[in-house]
């Protein structure tokens, strides 16, 4: 029969295939060796060509054909010439006991796999996977928490709802993460800051956070030079809520447990309802307006959220603390008691709020964004029971 001409070729540079030790449809075991004429002395720094022996070092590669493939190095030991040193070679495409170009892949699937899945695509460990992914993400974040940082935004998110929560550190300039702190706690915070040192703080002018008395003591701390800004759509929060409160009183019709409880025409405009007015559709406007004709004060609930709304419509301060002033005014008088707590906050974090006009109108919205990957990464591996392992993981896909 005739012999096949094709001969291997792994295209990796510097690397020269000298044989094939086993090529079998499962397997592929080639021996290779490098191409680079001397190494340089790790002691004394010299360039050392002698060579002294050859050692065999197995190192896994990516699969050529969909066969498992592993690279048998012919690896050299060089004598120094200036100080009778003995020394191993290195090489630039190989990583401990794989390919550099393989550990880039394993990395790679880890961001859209679980790590058991690609270790058992790759045939390799899932400690090892694990120790290349936390090496990796570790550099990511050096290098992101090294670069200046001008807008900072901060915000929660859940690695296991209702029980642990992780602090997300975001670089608006960049939009990048730089870090995920285990817990929402002030202490949580002021550790990052800390880690970070005076001189990188002092460089953040603006910080955004939810209204979150934890995060506000900690920035009051380390960031006492930026501006505090309460994340807009938080506040739109708080906002609806009162108007719901207010909605749910009304739809009650009878008692609970009897049928039907609720007034379904109040219940089904409940989305309708938390619409800016400039945005609702001629249809949204009838069925509001039939509705408010038949409850006056779901009518001054929708009043008073779209003063609210104006707080952010408002052209500068000014125009804003007209806006409160005309959203307090019918709160004092007792109507609508859903909006007291309301009132209460706006006024405990007046500053903040009100800052928003002066650093540029930032929002959260990046890091909200950021939090939608992070419940998909969460998802996709199945949950995770350690923070680090997590953190690693978010950093290197967002
Ligand atoms: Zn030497």
């Amino acid at each position: 029969m005739a012999r096949d001409v094709m001969s291997v070729r792994l295209h990796l540079p510097q690397i020269r295939v000298v044989g094939v030790v086993e090529d079998t449809p499962g397997v592929l075991v080639v021996e290779v060796e490098s191409t680079l004429r001397r190494v340089r002395c790790p002691v004394c720094g010299f360039g050392c060509r002698r060579v002294h022996g050859r050692r065999q070092r197995r190192v896994r590669d990516l699969e050529v054909s969909g066969r498992r493939t592993t690279l048998v190095w012919l690896r050299r030991r060089f004598v120094c010439d200036n100080c009778f040193e003995r020394c191993v070679e290195d090489h630039p495409a190989f990583e401990g006991a794989m390919t550099r170009r393989l550990a880039q892949r394993l990395v790679a699937d880890a961001k859209v796999m679980p790590l058991r899945a690609v270790a058992r695509r790759h045939g390799v460990g899932w400690h090892q996977i694990n120790a290349l992914v936390l090496a990796w993400s570790a550099l990511v974040a050096e290098r992101r928490r090294s670069r200046k940082c001008r807008v900072l935004l901060v915000d929660e998110t859940s690695i296991r709802k209702r029980h642990r929560y992780v602090t997300v550190i975001v670089n608006a300039d960049t939009g990048r993460t730089l870090a995920m702190v285990p817990h929402r706690s002030a202490a949580a915070l002021s550790g990052f800051f800390a880690q970070q040192g005076r001189k990188w703080c002092k460089q953040v002018k603006v910080v955004v956070t939810d209204g979150s008395p934890a995060y506000r003591a900690a920035v009051a701390v380390h960031l006492g030079y930026a501006r505090h800004v309460l994340d807009r759509f938080h506040v739109i929060r708080w906002f609806s809520t009162g108007l719901a409160a207010v909605r749910r009183d009304i739809q009650r019709r009878q008692p609970q447990g009897s049928e039907p409880a609720f007034d379904p025409q109040v219940f089904k405009a409940r989305l309708a309802l938390l619409k800016r007015a400039d945005t609702l559709t001629d249809a949204d406007r009838a069925r509001l307006d039939a509705l408010f004709d038949a409850h006056p004060r779901l009518k001054a609930g929708w009043q008073a959220l779209q003063e609210l709304h104006g707080l952010y419509l408002a052209g500068d301060r000014d125009e804003a603390l007209e806006a409160l002033g005309r959203f307090c005014d019918p709160c004092q008088t007792g109507e609508l008691p859903e909006f007291h707590d309301i009132v209460d906050a706006l006024i405990e974090w007046s500053d903040e709020f009100h800052d928003w006009h002066h650093a540029g109108r930032p929002s959260n919205g990046r890091i909200e964004g950021t939090n939608n990957l992070l419940q998909v990464l969460r998802r996709t591996a199945r949950g995770f029971t350690n923070p680090h392992n997590c953190q690693a993981r978010g950093l290197l896909i967002t």
